[in-house]
């Protein structure tokens, strides 16, 4: 049976969103469509980390996140008459590696806004108003059938549907862990007259039943937190919000434009892929708002299948798909593992709980000992085969730093050392997939196309380069491999597992 389309991704939330651009970028055909009449309206996942903003920056988005979010301010706990100032998030100092280094505050509805634009921009209409009823798939494709009533045949299906995914039940996967129904925080999109909007407040309560208020950027809005109690059903009309706000704080609260109520669920699914069906971001791991990482670790999921997909639709391999499940699921794992402990603090009011150290910014991530990064691979001195490349300052043909190099779907391959240099035009690379860009790196520049000049000795400090050598970059940014020998075989042997 022929196939209308590569790939539909089922929901336009941030992971469905950035997964649609990313293909779309490598020429798939796409669709994407979501039950939702409209873009979600709430401010919801409210903290865009260091690593997700490098994939914005790799997207093409990333000044529009910036120029729509703001920093983090510190938190103000009441405590009575007098605010304690409590520093959550450490300020870092940008440095060549790393460029966005601090969490960025940008409500939920803004991030998807954004991507939504840039799917505008590829050319991609969102199909709103348009839910997946269900599927059947075989070894050559998936046959969806819509609300709509029309029926998809595409190569892949991926499940980007959020936390009560209807990919993830219809594909039988499950999703183990626990829901806590008592356990319930009501969230509020509202204005707040004569609240100070250079603090996070926080007015604690018995038993963590703490109130929170975050300034929202560029807008009038703080987002409100009202934990609940394990009986209580709330009142979600403004009057009655109001009414409640006041008597907790002495202030008045109005223009409610957003509320929810949130469950704790702490799930992960057993596999993220059947056959030809993916499950990505909520839709696989869902757990508590703690660390703000669902959105981050959701979209680094995307990040991570996109080019598999590509590489794959184009011939390379199908154990490159399975290494998605490979090098994703033990990150949920640990997320859920973190997010439920940062919770728990809450429980337990102790302030250490309200401290976000290096693991949330998602950074240090590394994919190493996985099926793409074997752990006795060569090493550099600072990197591993499975390690997130660095950025560096250096000079090239409209490139300016490492991250200039590597934006766009291609793989990077930097060449360090006359010996490694000398084998470039030695290597193969197949003509179909994601393009292999070469460049050798010199101390000096010879205004060469494929030559980067690191002038000032960052990028081989950054890198940890010693000797001649070969590091291949993939296309979401992770080191693929590091070859200091039998360059042509062993830069072949790397090509067959992730090209066609
Ligand atoms: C109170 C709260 C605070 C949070 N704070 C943070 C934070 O600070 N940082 C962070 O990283 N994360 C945070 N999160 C988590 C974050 O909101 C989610 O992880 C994120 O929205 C997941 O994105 P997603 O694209 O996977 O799913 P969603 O955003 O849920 O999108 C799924 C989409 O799929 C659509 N859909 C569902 N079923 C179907 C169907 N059958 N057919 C078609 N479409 C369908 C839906 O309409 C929806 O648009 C928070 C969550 C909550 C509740």
């Amino acid at each position: 049976m022929t196939h209308d389309i590569d790939v539909l991704v089922v929901g336009a939330g941030p992971v469905g969103s950035a997964l649609a651009a990313d293909m779309l970028r490598r020429d798939l055909r796409v669709r994407l469509i979501d039950k939702a009449p409209h873009a979600f309206e709430g401010s919801r996942a409210k903290g865009v980390q260091p690593r997700t903003q490098e994939v914005f920056e790799d997207l093409g988005v990333l000044a529009e996140a910036h120029a729509e979010g703001g920093t983090y301010p510190l938190l103000g706990i009441h405590l009575g008459p007098i605010t304690v100032p409590w520093r959550m998030q450490r300020r870092y100092e940008p440095t060549p590696e790393v460029p966005h280094p601090n969490i960025l505050l940008l409500p939920q509805s803004r991030t998807d806004a954004i991507l939504h634009r840039l799917l505008d921009r590829l050319g991609l209409r969102i199909e709103f108003g348009v839910a997946l009823e269900g599927f059947e798939q075989d070894g050559d494709g998936v046959t969806a059938t819509l609300s709509s009533g029309e029926r998809v045949r595409s190569k892949y299906l991926v499940g980007a549907d959020g936390g009560g995914s209807a990919v993830r039940k219809s594909a039988g996967l499950q999703f183990a862990g626990e829901t806590d129904q008592s356990d319930r925080t009501l969230i509020v999109d509202a204005t707040i007259d004569g609240l100070s909007r250079k603090r996070w407040h926080v007015w604690p309560r018995p038993g963590g039943r703490f109130v929170g208020a975050c300034p929202l950027p560029h807008s009038e809005q703080f987002q409100l937190m009202f934990r609940l109690k394990p009986e209580e059903a709330p009142e979600v009309d403004e009057a009655a919000l109001a009414a409640r706000f006041h008597s907790l704080t002495g202030l008045r609260l109005r223009d409610v434009t957003w509320t929810s109520v949130f469950r704790p669920n702490i799930r992960i699914v057993e596999h993220y892929r059947a056959g030809r069906v993916f499950v990505a971001g909520d839709a696989a791991h869902v757990h508590t708002p703690a660390g703000a990482q669902g959105l981050n670790t959701g979209v680094q999921d995307a990040y991570n299948l996109g080019w598999k997909l590509g590489q794959v639709i184009a011939g390379a391999p199908d154990s490159l798909l399975d290494s998605y499940e490979a090098e994703r699921r033990p990150v949920a794992a640990r997320v859920l593992g973190r997010s439920t402990e940062l919770y728990a603090g809450l429980d337990q009011r102790k302030l250490a709980s309200l401290k976000r150290g290096d693991e949330e910014r998602q950074i240090g991530l590394s994919y190493r000992g996985g099926p793409l990064a074997p752990a006795d691979g060569l090493a550099t001195k600072t990197l591993q085969v499975g390690d997130r490349a660095p950025d560096a300052p250096c000079t090239g043909p409209g490139v300016s730093r490492l991250f200039d190099a590597y934006r766009g779907p291609h793989f990077t391959l930097l060449a360090f050392g006359p010996t490694a240099i000398g084998t470039l035009p030695e290597l193969a690379w197949p003509d179909g997939g994601a393009e292999l860009r070469c460049y050798a790196v010199r101390s000096e520049g010879d205004g060469d196309q494929s030559s980067l000049a690191d002038t000032t000795g960052q990028v081989a400090r950054i890198y940890g380069i010693t000797g001649d050598v070969l590091i291949l970059i993939r296309p979401d940014g992770y080191i693929g491999n590091i070859i200091g020998s039998d360059w042509s075989a062993g830069f072949a042997a790397t090509a067959k597992g992730l090209a066609p």
